[in-house]
C-alpha cells in the first residue's frame, strides 16, 4: 500500500473530530449559602469553541461525553498532520509530472 493511500485509509477513522478549542469553565450559581461563594466554585465545565460564519460560539460539552470529545479534538489536530503529508506526496507526483496518473 502506498503511503497516500494508508494516509487516506488514517483519515477515513477519523470519524469524531472536532475542530475548536476547548475551554474549561467554573462558576457561582444563584443560591446565596452555597459554597461556590466561598471560593469552591461549581465546575468545571467544558465547552468547545467553534467558528461559525466568522463569529465564536460556545457549545456546552457534557460531562458523559467530554472524553470522547478530548478525543475528538486530538483527531482533529491528526487529520491537519495526514493533510500535510498528503500534500507533500502529491507535491513530489506534480514534481515528477504524474499527479495526474494516480488515483
Ligand atoms: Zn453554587
Amino acid at each position: 500500500m502506498n503511503e497516500r493511500t494508508r494516509l487516506l485509509g488514517e483519515l477515513h477513522s477519523l470519524s469524531k473530530l472536532l475542530h475548536g478549542s476547548w475551554v474549561e469553565r467554573y462558576s457561582t450559581c444563584s443560591r446565596k449559602n452555597c459554597k461556590c461563594h466561598q471560593g469552591e466554585r461549581h465546575g468545571p465545565r467544558c465547552y468547545l469553541v467553534v467558528n461559525k460564519n466568522g463569529r465564536q460560539r460556545q457549545k456546552y460539552i457534557p460531562n458523559s461525553q467530554v472524553a470522547t470529545a478530548l478525543d475528538g479534538v486530538k483527531q482533529h489536530q491528526r487529520a491537519l498532520e495526514i493533510i500535510d503529508k498528503i500534500t507533500r506526496v502529491n507535491l513530489e507526483l506534480i514534481k515528477a509530472r504524474t499527479y495526474e496518473k494516480v488515483e
